[in-house]
C-alpha cells in the first residue's frame, strides 16, 4: 500500500506489527499519534480487522474527532466504525449497555463537577459540619484522588493510612463525607466522572462474562499520550486486552504534566514488566519542528533526572533562533506579542490559525488578550472562558456594577448570597416580587427590608444593603483600586477563594488578583485622568464589547501549557518566562515537582514548527504591586546557541541592555552566549557551594565580586540609567560585562 510510504522505517515497523503488545517511546513530534492513525489504517485496510474490533483512546475528544478524520482520509468511511473516543466517553458508552449488571439503570445520569460539588455542599450541610473546613472543591478533589485509584469509601474509611492523612489534615470526616456522597448519587441513579472509570473496573472485576464480551470484541487496543492515564484507566486497559494482547500504547515519557490529576509515569514502566514479550519501538526523528525548536527542547529535557533516555533529532531546516522578547511590563509583553504576530503574519503570508500562545496559568491570557484586541487579531481561548467572562471575575464585578448601578438586577442576583450570607433563594425571588408588586426600585426593597422580609432574613439583608452602601462611599472617595481591592475583601470573595486550596480554587484567585493589577494598572497610567472605578468600568466595557461577532474560524489561539499536549503551530509564544510563575511557585514543594514544570516547558516549546518565542516582563503587577520579576532558570536552561533576543523592544529598554549585547553576552543575563560553534563548551564557573547573592544596593566600585556564571571580578563603575541600575565589573575569566543590578545576582565577597 502506497499509504506506508508516508512512513520512516521504524514507524512502518510500529505499524505493521499490529499483533502483540507493542509499546512506542518517543518524543514530541517524531509521529506517535500518526503512527496510531496509520495503524488503524492498516489493521482495516491490510488485515482485513473489522472497524468495531477496534478501540482506541485519546486525551481529548478533539484528539480523537482529528484522528478520525485523518483515518478517514487514508481509508475512507469504514473509519467511521472504529470505537475511538476519550477513556470516559468510551466507557460512558459500555456502562450505558452494562449498568443494570452493577445495579445502576441505563438512563444512569452523568453529574459534571458542578453538580458534584453542590451534592458535596448539602452533604456538609446536613452533616452540620464546618463548610469552610470541608469545601466542596477541596472534598471533591480529595475523592476524586481516591476514585482513581481505586480506593472505594469501604476501603478509605478503613484504611489506617488514609485515616491518619485526613487527621493530619484535619478533616477526619472525609471518608463519611465520601461514603454518604456514594449512597446519594447512586440514590439519584447518578455516577460522576470519576465513577465512570471507577465502575467500569467494578464491572470487569465482578462480571467476567462482561468482560470476556468487550475482550472478544475488542481486538486491537490503542491507547494516545499513555504517560498521562491513571491507575484507574491502565486497569482497564490492561484488562481489555488480556485475552488477545493485541494491545499498542504510546507515549513520552517527558511529556507526563498531569501527576497533580493521579497520572502515574510508572504506568510506562510497569508496561514493560506486565508485558515480557513487548515490543519497544523508539522514535527518533522529529518531523514537526526545526532543528533550532529540537535542540533546544532537547537541552531543556536533559536537565531532568528522570526520564527514559531518548535522543531526538530532525532532518527539517536549521530554522529561525528562538527569540528571547524582553518586556518591561506584562501590558507591554502583550503588546510585543501581538505587534510581532501582525508584522509576521504579513509578512509570510499566514493564516491567525498558525500563532499560539501558550501560558502556564490563565489568569495571564488578561494583558495578552487586550493587546490583541486592540490590534483587531481574532483570537480563541481553547480550554477555558476569555478572562471577563470567568465566574470569579464577574462575580467582583457584578459588586462594583451594583455599587455603580443599585438597579442592575443580574449583578444583585449574583452577588446577594455570594459569598454565602444566609439569603435564600425565597428570600431572593420575594425581594424582586416586592419590587415588581410596589413598582418600587429593588434598592428601595434591599434598604427597607423589614418593611417586606422577616426576621432573620430581613437583618441578612439589611447587612448586605449597608455593605453595598460602605462600598459606595469608598467608591467616592477612593481611586479604583482602593475601591475594588476593599470590595473583594470586605465582600468576602477573596477570603473564599484563597480558602479553596484546589488547583481550580488558587486559579479563581489569580483571576481576581489579575483583576485588582489590572485596575492598578489602569491606575497608574498617567494617560487615565479619571481615576474612578466607574471610568474603568467604562473602559472594560467598550473592550469586552468589541469580541461580539467576530469571525472566529481563523483566529489565534490562546490557552494553557496543559491543553496544547499533542497539538502543532507554525509559531508559538510561551510566555512569563519568569520565576514564581514558570515555574510556578505554587507548584513548587520538591525535586518532582520541578521536573513536572520543566516537562511542561518541553511541552510548550515542542509544540512550535518553525519558529518558537519565549517572553518574560521585567516588572508584573501581582498582588495589586508592581513587582520587579526575574527571568526564570528554565532560560537559562535552553541550549544558548538556539537563542537570540528580540529586536523589538522598547527604546528605554534597549538602552539598558546594550551594552551587555555588545559585550558578548546575547543580551539575556546570565545566559552565556557559546564562545565557539556548540559542541565546545565555554568554560563556566560553578558557584562556591555557600554562594548566596548579596544584597547589592551599597555596592561600590572596587568592591570584589562573586557570580555564579562568570566567576570572581572587580567591579570598575557603577551608573544609573533610569530606573536601572548598572555595574561595569571586570572578570577575571570572562573580561568586561555590564550587569543590571536589580537582575544580577552577585555576592560581594
Ligand atoms: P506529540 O508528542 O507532540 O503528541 P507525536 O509524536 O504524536 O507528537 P505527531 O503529531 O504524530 O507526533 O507528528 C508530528 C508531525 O510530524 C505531524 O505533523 C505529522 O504529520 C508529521 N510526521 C510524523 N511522521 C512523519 C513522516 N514519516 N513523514 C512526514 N511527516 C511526518
Ligand atoms: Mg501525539
Amino acid at each position: 500500500m502506497d499509504y506506508l510510504q508516508g512512513l520512516n522505517p521504524p514507524q512502518k515497523e510500529a505499524v505493521e506489527r499490529t499483533d502483540g503488545p507493542v509499546m512506542i517511546i518517543a518524543g514530541a513530534g517524531s509521529g506517535k499519534t500518526r503512527v496510531l492513525t496509520y495503524r488503524i489504517a492498516h489493521l482495516i485496510h491490510a488485515k482485513g480487522v473489522d472497524a468495531f474490533n477496534i478501540l482506541s483512546l485519546t486525551f481529548t475528544n478533539k484528539s480523537a474527532a482529528q484522528m478520525k478524520q485523518r483515518i478517514e482520509k487514508l481509508i475512507g468511511l469504514e473509519a467511521r466504525n472504529t470505537w475511538m473516543g476519550t477513556f470516559h466517553s468510551t466507557f460512558a458508552k459500555i456502562l450505558r449497555v452494562e449498568a443494570e449488571k452493577i445495579g445502576y439503570p441505563s438512563n444512569f445520569t452523568i453529574y459534571d463537577s458542578d453538580d458534584s460539588k453542590s451534592l458535596i455542599r448539602s452533604i456538609v450541610k446536613e452533616m452540620r459540619i464546618d463548610d469552610k473546613v470541608y469545601k466542596a472543591n477541596t472534598v471533591l478533589s480529595r475523592i476524586s484522588g481516591a476514585k482513581n485509584r481505586l480506593i472505594s469509601w469501604e476501603t478509605y474509611m478503613t484504611d489506617p493510612n488514609i485515616r491518619a492523612d485526613d487527621e493530619a489534615a484535619m478533616k477526619p470526616k472525609m471518608g463519611e463525607i465520601y461514603r454518604t456522597y456514594q449512597k446519594r448519587l447512586f440514590k439519584s441513579s447518578a455516577m460522576d466522572f470519576d465513577d465512570l472509570l471507577f465502575n467500569t473496573n467494578v464491572l470487569f472485576r465482578d462480571h467476567l462474562d462482561v468482560l470476556n464480551k468487550y475482550q472478544q470484541r475488542f481486538k486491537y487496543v490503542m491507547v494516545d499520550e499513555f504517560q498521562d492515564t491513571n491507575l484507574s484507566q491502565y486497569l482497564i486497559t490492561k484488562k481489555l486486552a488480556a485475552v488477545h494482547q493485541n494491545i499498542c500504547v504510546v507515549g513520552d515519557d517527558a511529556q507526563s504534566i498531569y501527576a497533580f490529576r493521579g497520572a502515574d509515569i510508572q504506568n510506562i514502566l510497569n508496561f514493560e514488566k506486565d508485558y515480557p514479550d513487548l515490543f519497544v519501538v523508539k522514535l527518533e526523528q522529529n518531523y514537526r519542528s526545526t532543528k533550532n525548536i529540537v535542540q533546544a527542547a532537547n537541552s531543556i529535557i536533559a536537565k531532568n533526572k528522570a526520564q527514559l533516555k531518548k535522543d531526538v533529532w530532525t532532518h527539517n531546516d536549521q530554522g529561525d533562533l528562538i527569540e528571547l522578547i524582553k518586556a518591561s511590563s506584562d501590558n507591554e509583553e502583550g503588546r510585543l506579542i501581538a505587534s510581532t504576530i501582525f508584522e509576521e503574519k504579513n509578512n509570510k503570508k499566514l493564516d491567525n490559525s498558525d500563532f499560539a500562545i501558550l501560558y502556564r496559568t490563565n489568569s495571564q491570557s488578561r494583558s495578552l488578550e487586550e493587546a490583541l484586541r486592540k490590534l483587531g487579531i481574532p483570537y480563541k481561548i481553547v480550554g477555558g472562558l476569555s478572562f471577563y467572562q470567568r465566574k470569579e471575575i464577574k462575580d467582583l464585578m457584578a459588586y462594583m456594577r451594583l455599587v455603580v448601578n443599585r438597579e442592575d438586577e443580574e449583578a444583585f442576583k449574583r452577588i446577594i448570597n455570594h459569598p454565602k450570607r444566609g439569603i435564600g433563594d425565597t428570600t431572593v425571588e420575594k425581594i424582586l416580587v416586592s419590587a415588581y408588586e410596589h413598582d418600587i426600585p429593588l434598592w428601595d426593597v434591599l434598604t427597607n427590608a423589614n418593611s417586606f422580609l422577616a426576621g432573620r432574613a430581613a437583618n441578612a439583608v439589611d447587612d448586605f444593603a449597608t455593605l453595598i452602601k460602605s462600598f459606595a462611599i469608598e467608591v467616592e472617595r477612593k481611586d479604583a483600586f482602593e475601591a475594588a481591592t476593599s470590595m473583594a475583601k470586605q465582600s468576602g470573595l477573596l477570603r473564599d477563594l484563597y480558602e479553596d486550596k484546589t488547583i481550580e480554587g488558587l486559579n479563581r484567585y489569580e483571576n481576581v488578583q489579575e483583576l485588582l493589577n489590572a485596575i492598578k494598572e489602569y491606575v497608574d497610567n498617567p494617560e487615565n485622568e479619571d481615576k474612578s472605578l466607574g471610568a474603568f468600568m467604562q473602559e472594560i466595557a467598550l473592550l469586552t464589547d468589541n469580541d461580539r461577532d467576530k469571525d472566529t474560524s481563523d483566529a489565534v489561539t490562546l490557552m494553557t501549557i496543559h491543553s496544547s499536549k499533542g497539538l502543532e503551530f507554525k509559531q508559538v509564544f510561551v510566555v512569563g518566562m519568569e520565576e514564581d510563575l514558570f515555574p510556578s511557585q505554587m507548584m513548587m514543594q520538591s525535586r518532582e515537582d520541578l521536573e513536572e514544570e520543566r516537562r511542561l516547558f518541553y511541552v510548550a516549546t515542542t509544540r512550535a514548527m518553525d519558529k518558537l518565542y519565549l517572553s518574560y516582563a521585567l516588572t508584573r503587577y501581582r498582588y495589586g504591586r508592581l513587582l520587579n520579576c526575574e527571568p526564570s532558570r528554565f532560560l537559562e536552561e535552553v541550549d544558548p546557541s538556539c537563542i537570540k533576543v528580540n529586536k523589538r523592544m522598547t527604546t528605554a529598554l534597549a538602552g539598558a541592555l546594550r551594552n551587555e549585547s555588545s559585550e558578548g553576552t546575547n543580551g539575556f543575563i546570565g545566559l552565556k552566549k557559546p564562545a565557539s560553534r556548540p559542541g565546545t563548551t565555554a568554560k563556566v564557573h560553578s558557584p562556591s557551594p555557600d554562594f548566596k547573592p548579596s544584597n547589592t544596593n551599597n555596592l561600590g566600585e572596587g568592591n570584589l565580586v562573586e557570580h555564579p556564571k562568570f566567576g570572581y571580578g572587580k567591579v570598575m563603575k557603577i551608573e544609573v540609567e533610569g530606573i536601572n541600575k548598572k555595574a561595569t565589573i571586570q572578570f577575571d575569566n570572562f573580561g568586561e560585562k555590564t550587569l543590571l543590578l536589580s537582575f544580577a545576582k552577585l555576592r560581594i565577597i
